[in-house]
């Protein structure tokens, strides 16, 4: 953990690491908790190429701190010097500072994000053994994984456009200690799963990302006891709205966002209570600002 508190925060800068960056609501997350907390720290969205990360991770590691996001993710874990357990599960680091020794460590609260979103979801039953079905094999879908594995859920079903990455993706986790978790990972075929029942079904593919998106999977006349979407939006995406008109409780990935901004926080500065509500109403009006500026309101 970071050593530094609230009051000694003065002049500390963090930033979000990535390329593209320029859409990322997390400047207006972070930025309203530091208004709300009366901490005098500011927050900006940095484009990085891959070169130029480790010399930017070092930098602003001693601002502050701040986060990783597209395409850098996987390369952030390797260039750490100190790596919790999620960064090793998962191959991921979406989260650095500077430890009380000088060391860049850095986390992947991507995992916990998930985790809180999926506990505040109205009417959802919960992980501890669940059968999942999880689309995508990417970055979010890793931690995704891993916080099935860690809550216990009896089964990851594992759907992906490329089932290659897929096979990849679990033969990874196993490597790196799910042969110890009692959670079945099983890669399916496309198509496979058209008649599975599943206790939560999540998507961590992009699709949703643009309007013209087609459903990442279908819905109806199945049995599904909640629907996760990574991609968030203003009112929710197509597939979660989707969802909830079939009676499936739903959540877009709005709340998994301000959960990891909230857990990054507390990775930076000790003793910190994240004003979880105004980071919320932050993310919100920014995204709904995004959405009216591509003319989508
Ligand atoms: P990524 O590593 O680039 O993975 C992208 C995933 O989407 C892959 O599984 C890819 O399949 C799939 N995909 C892309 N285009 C597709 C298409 N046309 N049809 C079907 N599948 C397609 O990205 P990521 O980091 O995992 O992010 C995935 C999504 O989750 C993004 O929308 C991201 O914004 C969101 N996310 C949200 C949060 C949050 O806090 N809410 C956190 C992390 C990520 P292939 O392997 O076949 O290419």
């Amino acid at each position: 953990m970071s050593s530094p508190s609230p009051g000694a925060a003065e002049q500390r800068a963090f930033a979000l690491l990535g390329d593209p960056v320029s859409h990322s609501l997390s400047p207006a997350i972070h930025e309203a908790a530091f208004r709300a907390l009366g901490i005098p720290a500011r927050y900006s969205a940095v484009r990085v190429a891959a070169g130029d990360l480790p010399e930017a991770l070092g930098r602003w590691a001693d601002r502050g701190g701040g986060n990783v996001t597209l395409p850098h993710k996987e390369r952030a874990a390797g260039l750490l010097e100190r790596a919790t357990g999620t960064v090793t599960t998962t191959r991921a680091c979406n989260c650095f500072w500077r430890d009380g020794e000088g060391r860049l460590a850095g986390d992947n609260t991507d995992v916990g994000g998930f985790l809180a979103a999926v506990d505040e979801m109205p009417g959802a039953r919960g992980l501890e053994g669940a059968a999942v079905l999880l689309l995508g094999a990417g970055g979010g879908a890793a931690a995704v994984l891993e916080g099935c594995l860690r809550r216990g859920a009896r089964r990851v079903d594992l759907l992906n456009r490329t089932v290659a990455r897929a096979r990849r993706r679990a033969a990874r986790r196993r490597a790196a200690g799910a042969g110890a978790s009692r959670t079945e990972v099983r890669v399916l075929e496309a198509g496979e799963d058209a008649e599975g029942s599943y206790d939560l079904v999540v998507n961590a593919t992009r699709l949703g990302l643009s309007p013209s998106d087609p459903l990442p999977v279908r819905l109806a006349g199945r049995e599904l006891g909640a629907a996760f979407d990574l991609v968030y939006a203003p009112g929710g995406t197509a597939w979660s709205r989707r969802a909830e008109e079939l009676g499936i409780p739903a959540a877009d990935g709005l709340g998994m966002l301000v959960h990891q901004a909230a857990l990054s926080l507390r990775r930076w500065i000790e003793d910190v209570d994240p004003p979880l509500e105004r980071m919320r109403e932050a993310a919100r009006s920014a995204a709904a600002a995004r959405a009216r500026g591509r003319g989508e309101e």
